[in-house]
């Protein structure tokens, strides 16, 4: 005879999985809430060694709290990993500035997170009790991809990535819960011999199989990073504005598999998939607010998408930037400033080295005074010998 327990678990997973299928979320894993001792080492050594770049949120404390699932939902006894698809063949037509694939369509975080939230609630319907969670969409202390991988979603490749059934284009979500869940085990998949997406990350950022140097990935400078972009790195970011997706360009389970079209709900919206950086930098803050609404391309704040809007005219050479560009060396924003004078600065001419000489007439920064001066051809120098050196 069977034992009740064990068929109770089964026809509660597959009540989950039943659920879950309505909801459009078909890649689904259940693993335990047992801490996630190794992962929070490997976590540990990534910050101790100044990987992670400069998150202020991303804390040793951080990192225990969610390697310990417990402590985020005294009780928890399963977490339930969700992905789903954002791949679209479809690209975007209106700029030249690149944006990464997950930033295409709507905020995925809002998406999943009422899909997670609507899951629980129909499971708690159906079982006829209360259910104990806690949702969350890349938004708190989890480590999505380690409870994905845990929970047999996919492996984990040499570019960080979790690759699924359908590749890696996908967005996590994991439920905690009170919920006695048979889990399932972690994935045995792996990369093998494959290194493709190591040669292909433009500033070396993939310093080692399964390792990213945030410092240099182009996702966390134009993302993430709140500073001036390290002048060396600049020129290898091309036409990015927002994230980079080459390590998943190239992987061969994302050619195989990533085909498979993604959720509807993530469909891209030619407003967000790719941006026309003049336009970008003649943006206001109101306007920036109203263009990226519900898009998660506000993450890199008003000033920080103006400054990736600079480095990408300075890498593209079009004088036609230059006006543009003109005007931003009088921003209100030193950051803006000085990433303008860098694409002045790559774009050259003499319009750009009259607004040079005007501008170290009027500049106090010293960080853009340095852009400045940086950018200043030798030409400029020599038709001009009062200007600061
Ligand atoms: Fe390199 Fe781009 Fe991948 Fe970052 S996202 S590791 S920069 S290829
Ligand atoms: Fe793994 Fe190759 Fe994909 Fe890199 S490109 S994640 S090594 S399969």
């Amino acid at each position: 005879m069977q034992n009740p327990t064990l068929i109770h678990a089964k026809a509660l997973r597959s009540q989950l999985d039943a659920c879950a299928k309505d909801l459009g979320l078909t890649i689904v894993g259940v693993t335990s809430a047992e801490p996630f001792t190794e992962e929070a080492k490997v976590a540990s050594a990534r910050l101790g060694d100044g990987l992670m770049g400069n998150l202020p949120w991303y804390t040793e404390e951080r990192i225990q709290r969610g390697a310990h699932p417990a402590t985020i939902l005294p009780g928890a006894r399963s977490i339930i990993s969700i992905a789903a698809s954002y791949y679209s063949e479809q690209t975007g037509t209106h700029g030249s500035g690149r944006v990464a694939r997950y930033a295409w369509g709507r905020d995925y975080h809002n998406v999943l997170k009422k899909r997670l939230k609507q899951l629980v609630a129909k499971l708690s319907l159906q079982l006829e009790q209360p259910i104990a969670h806690k949702v969350y969409v890349d938004d708190g202390p989890m480590m999505d991809r380690s409870v994905a991988h845990r929970a047999g979603l996919g492996f984990f490749g040499k570019n960080t990535m979790i690759l699924t059934e359908v590749g890696s284009w996908t967005f996590l979500g994991q439920i905690i819960t009170d919920l006695e869940l048979v889990p399932d085990g972690p994935s045995q998949k792996s990369c093998g011999s494959c290194t493709k997406c190591m040669p292909a990350c433009p500033t070396g950022a993939i310093v080692a199989p399964y390792v990213i140097d945030s410092n240099r990935c182009i996702s966390y400078l134009t993302i993430e990073h709140r500073g001036p972009i390290p002048r060396e790195l600049r020129p290898l970011i091309a036409d990015w504005i927002f994230g980079c997706d080459l390590c998943q360009d190239v992987c061969p389970v994302n050619t195989v598999r990533g085909e498979t079209v993604g959720d509807d709900a993530f469909a891209p919206n030619p407003d967000w998939s790719s941006l026309d950086p003049i336009a970008v930098l003649a943006l206001d803050e109101e306007s920036f607010r109203a263009r990226f609404q519900g898009n998660p391309i506000r993450r890199a704040t008003w000033e920080g998408l103006r400054r990736n809007a600079c480095v990408v005219l300075g890498n593209l050479g079009d004088a036609g930037a230059i006006p543009s560009l003109v005007i931003a060396l009088q921003d209100a924003s030193a950051l803006v400033r000085g990433h303008a004078a860098w694409a002045l600065g790559q774009i050259g001419g003499t319009e750009a080295e009259r607004a040079f000489l005007a501008a170290q007439g009027t500049e106090t920064d010293p960080w853009v005074l340095e852009e400045i001066e940086l950018a200043i051809t030798p030409t400029t120098k020599q038709e001009n010998p009062d200007a600061k050196h």
